[in-house]
Parts: structure tokens; C-alpha cells; sequence
């Protein structure tokens, strides 16, 4: 029996590296019937919305989604249609494994980390405000509850436990935001008590920036709320190669949403130049979590080896940094096309490099302002 996905092509690059995904998936062979939906920029224009309530019922119906990035509208327009989405279907958990796949392309090659990050509340409510008639000063509420820190953290102790992680990593700014910050960190000290077998630290956001930028392979699981998550996530895409590698997922209660790091590069689309990779490690996750670990390896080694034989690859993998010379870019559908001809072809008895990760077992709150 095929399992239906509901599938958002999304704006900009969407449309190609969903495209792209889709080509991969036929070749695992397993049977998945695509439910597509649009939403974003297109459904503004035919129907005065850019999160058709259409949307929310597929992925409702089908509790497993396939998402391209969509396009906000920066400063007035539209709310984010990625915020409703995870808040109109509490999907509370992003989470945005960074590996350096193939260990290129970055000065990092031993990144190797999961950001789990709230996806529900903190600055990204939505609560927000003019204070005067002249729109000179401005408000953001920041909501931040004891319900959502405990659900997240625990989600972050229970990831760690089931990938057999070593360490979770809270990260908050509680010296400066003592109510909300302190919520968040008090939870969490809570927490990490129930789950002895797994280190536990704290790193203020600031100080969290220098140190992934000097040790990142010290790290594993990151826990976060929103806007700090939102950050960290994309600084973690860029130390683990880019954002055209970068996939994500976002959890509920028997309810997932896969969807890339990236947004919808709206320089590139229509090109056939993005980097398919995010969405089909997307993919991946996807059929990870309905239980097809052997297509999810395929698919992850089909990856790897693409990237790393260099031969066809799109032009952010084909710069210098991932490649000793450079190589002509390769497009979007014909990097989709090489992924695929190798799905059923790989030989997963051939052992992919070891994590290096080794963390630290010490429990230790490093709080540097
Ligand atoms: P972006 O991620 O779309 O692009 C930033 C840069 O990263 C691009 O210019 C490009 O150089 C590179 N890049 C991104 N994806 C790539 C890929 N697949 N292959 C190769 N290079 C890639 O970020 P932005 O320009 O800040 O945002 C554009 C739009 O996307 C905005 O409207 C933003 O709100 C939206 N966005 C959506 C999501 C989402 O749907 N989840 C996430 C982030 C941003």
C-alpha cells in the first residue's frame, strides 16, 4: 500500500528541488503518492492567501509532508506562512541536523550536530505592535512557557538518547532575559536531572556563536528556543558546507514536516541551478521516520558519493573549498538525475566515515556574557 505525502512545491527554487526530491524518491522504489498543495506566493495572487486552509487539511489528513521553501515578504505583507504553519499545526520541534557530508567544502569537517530548536512561541508569537502614532518605537513580545521549553527539552534528551548522543547543549541569554531566558534554563536543569546517561551545558547565545566558530565538532545536540534556534540553525548549515546541503524537519504529535534550511533564493529560480541536496537529505529524514531506513541510506549514500566524486554537482559544491581544481556546475535536474541513477547501485556495506564527536562527559554551565 503507498503512503501519501502531502507535497508543497513552495516559491522561488521550491518548485526545482522538490522536483528533484521526487526523482529520487521514485527510484527507492517505495511507494509514496504525492498529495501536492500549493501555498506561498502563487496562492496570494489566485487566492487572496498564501496559506490556503487547503494546505493545513492535506497535511492534517496526511501527517507527513514534503515541504519547498516559501517566500516572506520582509517587513509589511504577509505573516510568514513557515511560523502559521508550525503554529496553526504545533509542529514544536525544528530540528536541523548539520553534518560536513563527504567531510568537504568547509573548514569544519568533523561538524557533526543536531539544533533542536522551539518552533511554536519565543520572539516569533507574532505578538507585535506600533507603541506610538508615528511608528517611532516599536514592541515584540517574546512568549516564552514552562509547557513548551519542558516539551522541547525532553524532545532534545530523548533525540540524543535514540541517535546515541553523548551531550544536549542548552543555549539561552537568561543572565540578560532573566524571566524568559531563566524559564527556559531552569527547565532544562530540570530536565537534564531525569536523563543521567546524557552530558548536560549551558552556552549564552553570544558566547555559543565564538565557540562554534572555534570548536564546532565539541558539540551534538543543541536545544534552543525560536529566534536563537532560527539563527544558529543557518550557522550551522554554513559551518557544515552550506545551505544548499542543509535539511530540516519540523515534529508534532504524529505529525512531521520536512522542509531545507534554506528559503527560496529567488535569484536562482527558474534556473535550474540550486542545489537540490537539502531537499532530498529531506527526503531522507522523510523516510527515516516512516520507518524505510534501508531506501533512507540509499538515498544518504547516494548523496555522499555524488558529492564526493565531484562530478556532478551544482555550482556551490563545484566551487574551490569543496574541490581542490574546480569543476563545471552541473544543473539542479541533472545532479537530481545522478543521485537517483546511484540510489539502487550504492553498497551500503562500505562503512561511511565515523563521527568524531567525543563530548565531553562533565556536566559544566560555561556562562560567559
Ligand atoms: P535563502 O536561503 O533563500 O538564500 C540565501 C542564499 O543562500 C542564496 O542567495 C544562495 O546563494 C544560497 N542558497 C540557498 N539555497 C540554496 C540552494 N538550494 N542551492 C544553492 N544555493 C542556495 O535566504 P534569503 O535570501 O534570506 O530568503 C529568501 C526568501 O526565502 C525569503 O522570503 C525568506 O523569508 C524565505 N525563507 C523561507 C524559508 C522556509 O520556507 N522554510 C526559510 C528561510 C527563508
Amino acid at each position: 500500500m503507498s503512503r501519501l505525502v502531502t507535497l508543497i512545491p513552495g516559491d522561488g527554487i521550491g518548485p526545482e528541488v522538490t522536483q528533484a526530491a521526487r526523482l529520487v524518491a521514485d527510484a527507492t522504489g517505495v511507494p509514496l503518492e504525492w498529495e501536492v498543495v500549493e501555498a506561498g506566493e502563487r496562492t496570494i495572487r489566485t487566492q487572496g492567501t498564501p496559506l490556503p486552509e487547503t494546505v493545513l487539511e492535506s497535511i492534517r489528513r496526511t501527517r507527513l509532508a514534503l515541504k519547498g521553501p516559501i517566500t516572506t515578504p520582509i517587513g509589511g505583507g504577509f505573516r510568514s506562512v513557515n511560523v502559521a504553519l508550525r503554529q496553526q499545526l504545533d509542529l514544536y520541534a525544528s530540528v536541523r541536523p548539520a553534518r560536513a557530508i563527504a567531510g568537504e567544502g568547509t573548514r569544519y569537517p568533523d561538524v557533526d550536530l543536531i539544533v533542536v530548536r522551539e518552533a511554536t512561541e519565543g520572539l516569533y508569537s507574532g505578538v507585535e505592535h506600533w507603541v506610538d502614532r508615528d511608528h517611532t518605537a516599536a514592541e515584540s513580545v517574546a512568549v516564552v512557557t514552562r509547557k513548551a521549553s519542558d516539551r522541547i527539552i525532553r524532545f532534545a534528551f530523548e533525540l540524543a538518547r535514540r541517535e546515541h548522543r553523548r551531550k544536549v547543549t542548552a543555549v539561552h541569554k537568561a543572565n540578560i532575559m532573566k524571566t524568559t531566558g531563566g524559564l527556559f534554563q531552569t527547565a532544562f536543569r530540570e530536565i537534564a536531572r531525569q536523563y543521567p546517561d546524557i552530558a548536560s551545558e549551558e552556552r549564552l547565545i553570544d558566547n555559543m556563536c565564538m565557540q562554534l566558530a572555534k570548536k564546532p565538532e565539541e558539540y551534538d545536540v543543541i536545544v534552543t528556543t525560536n529566534l536563537f534556534g532560527d539563527i544558529l540553525s543557518d550557522l550551522c548549515a554554513g559551518l557544515a558546507g552550506g545551505l544548499g546541503i542543509a535539511p530540516g524537519a519540523l515534529y508534532g504529535e504524529n505529525i512531521a514536516v520536512f522542509e531545507p534550511v534554506h528559503g527560496s533564493a529567488p535569484k536562482y529560480a527558474g534556473l535550474d541551478k540550486a542545489d537540490p541536496v537539502a531537499e532530498i537529505l529531506c527526503l531522507e529524514l522523510l523516510l527515516r521516520y516512516i520507518g524505510e531506513t534501508e531506501a533512507a541510506d540509499r538515498v544518504f549514500r547516494a548523496v555522499y558519493e555524488t558529492i564526493l566524486e565531484k562530478k556532478v554537482v551544482t555550482y556551490d559544491l563545484a566551487l574551490p573549498g569543496y574541490t581542490q581544481r574546480p569543476v563545471p556546475p552541473s544543473s539542479c535536474s541533472a545532479m537530481a538525475k545522478e543521485i537517483a541513477r546511484k540510489v539502487p547501485l550504492v553498497d551500503l556495506t562500505r562503512p561511511l566515515p565515523k563521527r568524531r564527536v567525543e563530548a565531553s562527559t562533565a556536566i559544566d554551565s560555561h556562562l560567559m556574557e
